[in-house]
């Protein structure tokens, strides 16, 4: 230290430079190419955030348009109204207090709105409508409630219950109402049916299902019982994404689906595109979701086969949408309807109408539209005749973004060929493996998702540390604003 003063260093200095020299040895370089496959949330967010510190990385995508599973357009509702409409994510708080997206919300000056659902629910089977709330009253009348928690409790970590279709085997008969109930929220909320989904992580989910259905079947006397809010941006969740791409301009390539990745003998990375094109890049950011892994070619040099193996397990869920334009003007539904696979709620005072279809429903939803349609349509027209309603069956939404509907249109996310999935959820493939994190250059990561070589990286919904919101908005969002951390 002497000598360094001597030569007329101020310590202050000397940190400094200490201090730049750890950061050049631990951040990437700046210099290197940079490449994000795919422009939803998580890529856009990694762009935008790697932008801010000088590193310009280009972004292939591989439909005509941003957003990924956000996808906005407009309902022409018979009244002549027009309101939004979400074919995928509809709701920001479901990412709970979506730090990350109001983050960056505010700096893109954009501002959000909420509406409300009426948080009854309705059971239609067989023509015929049930309250779950009478049968939960019930149920509880048998058992109280702090005996069915405790149970739940008893189960979380108990080898005995492979999934959450046993919980509920366990729980409520088989078939019957409570069971169907259940059954269905969770999966709506998980996107995945209960068969596939591990316990020791959803049974929280199932925790305030329970407890959420016992204040409702007190309602009237209940102090509990207020509205949901989902929250979204004003003019369409969309419109975050091209908030972002308007801040990445030029950066950004679209109809560009990645189909292969090999090495040279240099180490750069080659890219190869479906339209016979490809390019190269020195670190590679794969922001796809990860039943996409399977169609892309890897050299087991760029990411080794058993790591693509892992990637397989993880639960892709299969929520999907029909969305129905509605007037407005006519009384809206009260209540949500269960219809076992399926969920319809409406939005507040706002078309459309939301028939949201889960599990074994969501995965060919599209191949099955009229079918699906007509079925939902039945129990709504059942449960408010005066609803005006389209007669005309379903059409396919296009990949236009603020396109235009007049008539019923069907987003099916299974068949969808860049999705193949709605949302991940804690599987009982993978278990508590999918929930580990580790610390990697001091940023942490879910171990299954660790960069490989400091070259290839992996962000998107599924490598989220929010555990608790994962599948969500804001756990695209998160994964990609912390991958940025590493440059
Ligand atoms: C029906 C439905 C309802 C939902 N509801 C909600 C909700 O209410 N609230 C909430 O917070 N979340 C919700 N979600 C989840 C939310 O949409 C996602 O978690 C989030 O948008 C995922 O962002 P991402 O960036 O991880 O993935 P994506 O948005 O899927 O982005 C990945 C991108 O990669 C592109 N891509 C794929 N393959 C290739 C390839 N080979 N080459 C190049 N590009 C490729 C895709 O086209 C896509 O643009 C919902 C999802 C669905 C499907």
């Amino acid at each position: 230290m002497a000598l360094l003063l001597r030569k007329g260093m101020r310590i202050s200095n000397f940190v400094y430079f200490l201090f730049a020299f750890i950061v050049s040895i631990t951040s990437l370089c700046a210099s290197e190419r940079v490449a994000i496959i795919g422009a939803g949330f998580s890529g856009l967010s990694v762009a935008y955030e790697l932008k801010e510190k000088g590193v310009i990385a280009d972004v292939y995508e591989a439909r005509p348009r941003v957003g990924g599973r956000v996808h906005s357009a407009w309902m022409d509702n018979p009244d002549g109204t027009v309101t939004i409409a979400e074919f995928g994510a509809q709701n920001i708080s479901d990412g709970g207090d979506a730090e990350n997206i109001r983050d960056l919300a505010a700096k893109l000056g954009l501002a959000f709105e909420t509406c409300t659902v009426q948080p009854g629910i309705t059971d239609y089977q067989d023509g015929r409508f049930q309250d779950p709330y009478f049968a939960m009253q019930a149920y509880l009348e048998e058992k109280p409630l702090n005996t069915v928690l405790a149970e739940l409790d008893s189960m979380r970590d108990n080898p005995r219950y492979a999934s959450m279709e046993d919980v509920l085997d366990a729980l409520f008969p088989k078939g019957e109402i409570l069971s169907r109930t259940f059954s269905a929220w969770l999966q709506g909320f998980e996107g995945a049916t209960p068969s596939v989904l591990w316990p020791s992580e959803n049974i929280d989910v199932l925790y305030s299902m329970v407890e959420y259905l016992t204040c409702l079947s007190q309602k009237g006397s209940g102090t509990l019982f207020h509205p949901i809010e989902i929250t979204s941006f004003v003019g369409g969740n969309s419109v975050f994404a091209v908030a972002l791409a308007e801040k990445l301009e030029g950066q950004i390539h679209l109809n560009k689906a990645l189909t292969a990745v090999d090495e040279g003998p240099d180490g750069v990375l080659s890219l190869y595109f479906s339209d016979g094109t490809h390019t190269h890049c020195d670190q590679l950011i794969l922001s796809i979701p990860t039943p996409i892994y399977a169609d892309i070619e890897f050299a087991e040099s760029v990411i080794p086969s058993e790591r693509l193996a892992e990637f397989a397990l993880v639960e892709p869920g299969s929520a999907s949408k029909i969305l129905v334009p509605a007037s407005t003007s006519t009384s809206w539904l009260d209540e949500g309807i269960f219809l076992g696979n399926a969920f319809v709620f409406s939005c507040g005072e706002q078309a459309p109408l939301n028939f949201y279809f889960s599990g074994p429903w969501g995965e060919s939803i599209a191949a099955d539209k009229d079918k699906r349609f007509l079925h939902a349509a039945k129990a709504v027209h059942a449960a408010q005749s005066g609803l005006e309603f389209p007669k005309t069956m379903p059409v396919l939404a296009t990949e236009a973004m603020f396109a235009h509907y007049d008539q019923a249109v069907v987003k099916g996310w299974v068949e969808d060929p860049f999705a193949k999935g709605s949302y991940s959820s804690f599987g009982n493939k993978l278990g508590g493996r999918f929930g580990e994190t580790i610390d990697y250059r001091g940023v942490s990561v879910k171990a299954m998702f660790v960069p490989i070589d400091d070259r290839i990286f992996f962000i998107g919904e599924h490598t989220t540390i929010l555990h608790d919101v994962i599948g969500t908005m804001e756990a695209a969002v998160e994964s990609g604003r912390r991958i940025s951390r590493l440059w």
